[in-house]
């Protein structure tokens, strides 16, 4: 018997392979279960079925089959006799699906959990999860999980101490040139725990360094290894740089040498943006995070990281990659196999016919009640808690809930949408996933709040903000047609009851005699005159009571401001304000400072000025700082038109939508960059960040007008009259509003 954490968990040649964790020690146990197999899905006609098993090539991969009753469809209220197939190798089932699809005509078959990685399976079938504290039993090759005290609804649980190491890498290369994969190895340092005390610094001949390496990894024998851009350089680097030098660069704890990963980086879109994911570069055994390729552990840390990843049982490899999608979409994968629901490989529902009335109300999307531009004194803001997801959990819309085929006579109706009711016999794949995250979530902000060890505090906060992000996206999945469960008709149901939510929101706050300025989604912004201090509270009472949905109080703004949205931008309207909460507190929303584009040195500038600006305890009081920001705005000014800057807080961001070579527009400042980066051997994909500085932007027919980060050097001079524009435009979104019109004259 074996007790500890479930540390990691992958297929190796057809079995499952796992680490645990022993108490407390530097220990991990290597267990592996060759009894298990991974299992995929077909439902077609019987001839086709038949032909199927008599196939020896399928044969080959499959180790038995079997005709069971599964339900085929989320929205299926029956089951249906469907052929499963036990794969010989788990990895086998991408290759065994492709065979299949071609022996019928197209869309013959149907194939189910095609995509579901061999270790999401195991962890559904054998309801256990990732850090899971665990006893297992170990015997003929079978692993039996027993007496498992751990589960993932526990808040309290216990976690081992990790060893985790920082590894970075550095390419001899001259200034101002990108580094190659012909350059030969610098430097390597592995930084011990999360303090820089401890560090490793490995020199000397290529080869040495390489040996070293490995014999230092062997050494502390980390259970992390985190990098910058392990995953789109370090690595790859590092693999050729050992394949040069002929050196077996073991990492792992399989005692595999590190090799070239099988496919390049894949370009995506989600919500309306192009993203760009490298290949993975996996340590069987410990758990490599590339933090440039992690959008948990940037949101929330390990601790975030570690919540997910048990929650959702992804394995913390694929966890510390996925999308919220993704880990969203496990959670369900969970629930809809443990009740007998197969997932599909391709997207399979299609959506309810509409009436062009219901088009026309669908299309609204949530409630927005226009802000009162400009700027007003002691306003509350009022925000619904998780509003979304709440709204599905409560009303049980789920994509095989809603317009259900078993009750269509349901009391349950969505509003204004006369033909749509919800399922009253059945909860949905939705709501029962999203229980779990909004339960939880709620537990860690009450405990994060209450504490007052600081240690605790930020675990707490760590965790909720891991699951407030995948709870902020469980509504945009929803209507994703291109999610397993995914349905646009829940989508429109969600944002039908937000409205009426919403409206019913501000008929109370009307009638206890409150002023609206503005309301989205699931915030409002209200004003009383001759407030009492209670009246807030009796508010917040009110709405709870009436429409059944928690709102938080959020506090009273000394002042604040609406702006109105620059044309070009693809905000909404009503997304920019900035304001300074009672406690003098600075909120801001959609204006530059907190943009991710903006160039460091411009948003500190503005963010100053809202600083100075932020002792104001009235809309006069600002208006009587404004020499102060001039002053302070000169001074910023200055010393950008004396280029006195340093060039490194000038760098622009830009998510580019296209591989450099479809660029069809020839005359961006954006192009020239990445034109200059291809030059020198570096093509960014679609979906990569390109960072550039503005050099000469106004000079027509130049490719030099702006100059990508990887090439400035010590002669790189920044253009300082477009930068005191851009400067002067941003700082002048928050002071206009009191009067104060800044220029660039000095
Ligand atoms: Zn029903």
């Amino acid at each position: 018997m074996i007790s500890g954490w479930l540390f990691d968990a992958y297929a190796l040649n057809g079995s499952m392979i796992f680490w645990i964790k022993k108490d407390n020690s530097s220990t991990t146990i290597r267990v592996e279960d060759k009894s298990w197999n991974h299992k995929i899905y077909v439902a077609s006609e019987k001839s086709l079925l038949k032909s199927i098993i008599e196939n020896n090539e399928i044969l080959s991969m499959v180790k038995e089959y079997h005709f069971i009753s599964k339900y085929e469809l989320i929205t299926d209220t029956k089951k249906s006799q469907v052929l499963e197939l036990e794969l010989k190798d788990p990895t086998y089932s991408l290759k065994l699906a492709k065979k299949i699809e071609k022996m019928g005509r197209f869309g013959q078959s149907r194939l189910y959990n095609v995509d579901i990685l061999p270790e999401q399976s195991y962890f559904y079938e054998h309801d256990v999860f990732p850090l899971m504290k665990c006893k297992v039993h170990v015997s003929n090759s079978t692993l039996n999980w027993v007496d498992n005290e751990d589960d993932v609804w526990s808040t309290e649980y216990e976690l081992p101490l990790f060893n985790n190491i920082h590894l970075k890498v550095y390419p001899k290369t001259k200034e101002g040139r990108i580094p190659r994969f012909t350059d030969v190895i610098a430097l390597v340092s592995i930084q011990k725990g999360d303090t820089s005390k401890d560090i490793i610094y490995i020199q000397g001949s290529e080869i040495d360094i390489l040996y070293q390496l490995v014999k230092e990894v062997e050494k502390i024998n980390p259970d992390f290894i985190l990098t910058e851009y392990g995953d789109s350089f370090t690595f790859p680097y590092l693999t050729h740089r050992s394949e040069i030098n002929q050196v077996d660069l073991i990492l792992d704890r399989e005692g595999i040498p590190l090799c070239r990963p099988k496919k390049d980086g894949t370009s995506y879109f989600s919500y309306g943006r192009m993203y760009f994911k490298p290949s993975a570069t996996k340590l069987l055994g410990r758990i490599h995070i590339d933090t440039d390729n992690s959008f948990v552990l940037n949101e929330s840390g390990l601790q975030g990281l570690y919540e997910l990843a048990r929650i959702c049982r992804l394995p913390l490899h694929s966890a510390s990659r996925a999308s919220i999608g993704k880990c969203m979409s496990s959670l369900q994968f969970y629930n809809a196999m443990r009740n007998n629901i197969l997932i599909p490989w391709k997207p399979t529902l299609a959506e309810h016919p509409k009436s062009l009335g219901d088009l026309l109300i669908a299309d609204r999307g949530g409630l927005i009640f226009e802000p009162i531009m400009g700027a007003h004194e002691k306003v509350a803001e009022l925000d619904f808690v998780s509003l979304y997801p709440t709204i599905m959990f409560k009303k049980n819309i789920s994509a095989e809930t809603i317009i259900c085929n078993c009750c269509s006579h349901s009391k349950l109706r969505v509003p204004e949408l006369l033909n749509y009711h919800i399922c009253e016999k059945r909860r949905g794949i939705v709501p029962l996933s999203l229980e779990i995250l909004l339960k939880k979530r709620a537990y860690y902000k009450d405990k994060r709040n209450s504490t007052s060890d600081p240690e605790l505090k930020k675990i707490y906060d760590a965790r909720q903000t891991a699951l407030k992000w995948v709870l902020v996206t469980s509504f945009g999945y929803l209507g994703f047609n291109n999610a397993k469960f995914g349905r646009i008709d829940a989508h429109i149901a969600v944002c039908a009851f937000d409205r009426q939510i919403l409206l019913q929101t501000l008929r109370i706050a009307e009638s206890q005699g409150f002023k609206i300025l503005h309301a989205i989604v699931d915030s409002i912004w209200v004003q009383k005159k001759n407030l009492v201090n209670n009246d807030y509270k009796s508010l917040k009472t009110e709405i709870e009571n009436k429409t059944g949905f928690p709102i938080s109080f959020e506090g009273i703004y000394k002042w604040i401001v609406f702006v109105p949205s620059k044309s070009n931008t693809i905000l909404p309207v009503s997304n920019r304000y900035f304001g300074v909460f009672e406690d003098g507190t600075v909120k801001m929303r959609g204006i530059e400072a907190r943009r991710h584009d903006t160039a460091e040195f411009i948003s500190n500038v503005q963010q100053g000025i809202l600083n100075i600006m932020s002792e104001a305890n009235s809309i006069k009081e600002v208006r009587d700082l404004m020499p102060k920001v001039r002053k302070f705005f000169q001074m910023h000014l200055e010393l950008l038109r004396y280029k006195k800057v340093p060039i490194n807080d000038l760098v622009l961001t830009k998510r580019i939508s296209k591989d450099v070579d479809e660029y069809k527009n020839r005359n961006t400042v954006e192009l020239d960059a990445l034109l200059q980066l291809k030059h020198a051997g570096k093509s960014l994909k679609s979906g990569q960040i390109l960072k550039y500085v503005l050099t000469d932007y106004y000079r027509k027919n130049s490719r030099k007008r702006s100059v990508p980060v990887e090439l400035i050097n010590s002669k790189t001079v920044y253009d300082a009259k477009r930068y005191s524009e851009l400067l002067v435009e941003t700082c002048n979104s928050v002071t206009e509003p009191f009067g104060l019109k800044l220029t660039n004259e000095l």
